[in-house]
């Protein structure tokens, strides 16, 4: 088994539904577990395409970083994620565009990998309050404070645990 950290992101619709069954649905791929999940988030919308997080026009996100146990592959977990998203109605219409459900796979193990499809760790993921700030509550020895401080000017704000807003 290896342990494997998922961002969730949604900001059209009920996102705290979208994120509460997508980590139903990660918890029941094959030969996979969620060990935890972190509290929701509700963050600005960034533009995430130069390097430099810039804000973007649409609404909030929440999102949310999910800590799994699995013996999938990072690609086949990667593909069944996007399979999740498919099913939860994203349409990419446009790079950026508000969206149903996003899933990223920030960490696979130790892995270091570069292909088409799938770079680990998540290229991006540094840069990103979104991602920093839940995955340093499920899993702090992996989140510096200086890099927490290097995303500390985007806006996010905690807005409970899952399990509070599934009640
Ligand atoms: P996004 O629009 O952020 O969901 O980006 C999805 C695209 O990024 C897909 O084409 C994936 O194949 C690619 N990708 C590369 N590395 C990753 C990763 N670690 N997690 C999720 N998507 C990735």
């Amino acid at each position: 088994m290896v342990r494997a950290y998922v961002a969730l992101g949604a900001n059209l619709g009920d996102a705290a539904v979208a994120l509460r069954q997508a980590v139903q649905a990660i918890g029941q791929l094959p030969l996979t577990e969620v060990r935890q999940f972190s509290s929701l988030y509700k963050t600005a919308p960034l533009n995430t395409d130069a390097g430099n997080e810039s804000p973007a026009p649409g609404n909030d996100y929440l999102n949310a970083v999910a800590e799994v146990e699995t013996s999938l592959t990072a690609p086949d977990l990667l593909s069944h994620l996007q399979q999740i998203e498919q099913g939860a109605g994203r349409e990419r219409s446009y790079r950026n565009a508000p969206r149903t459900l996003d899933l990223d796979l920030l960490l696979y193990g130790s892995a270091r990998m570069e292909s088409e499809h799938l770079t680990l760790p998540h290229p991006r993921m540094m840069q990103r309050a979104f991602v920093l700030v839940p995955l340093a509550e499920i899993a702090p020895g992996l989140v510096s404070r200086q890099q927490l401080e290097s995303v500390a000017t985007q806006r996010i704000e905690r807005v409970g645990k899952q399990a509070d807003r599934c009640n």
